[in-house]
């Protein structure tokens, strides 16, 4: 018998800030707070799911901000 398993990553968007400038490239993108879940997989369905990190990502140069769990509500509730 074969199982088949394995995992992927996937990056969701929280909310969006908007247009501003990026802190790290200085282009004004749209800016977002996004989670990265990694999720094990069997047969191509989810198993289990944890978050691998949280923070503010720049769609232009890639830039992560990694914010803690804390940190990210307090600043998701600021926007
Ligand atoms: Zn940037």
């Amino acid at each position: 018998m074969v199982i088949v398993y394995g995992y992927r990553n996937s990056l969701n968007v929280k909310k969006r800030m908007g247009m501003r400038p990026c802190p790290n490239c200085g282009y004004n993108t749209e800016q977002a707070f996004a989670e990265e879940k990694f999720k094990a997989t069997v047969f191509y369905i989810p198993i289990f799911s944890y978050t691998m990190r949280r923070g503010q990502v720049c769609p232009n140069c890639g830039m992560y901000r990694v914010l803690n769990r804390k940190e990210f509500k307090a600043e998701m509730n600021n926007y």
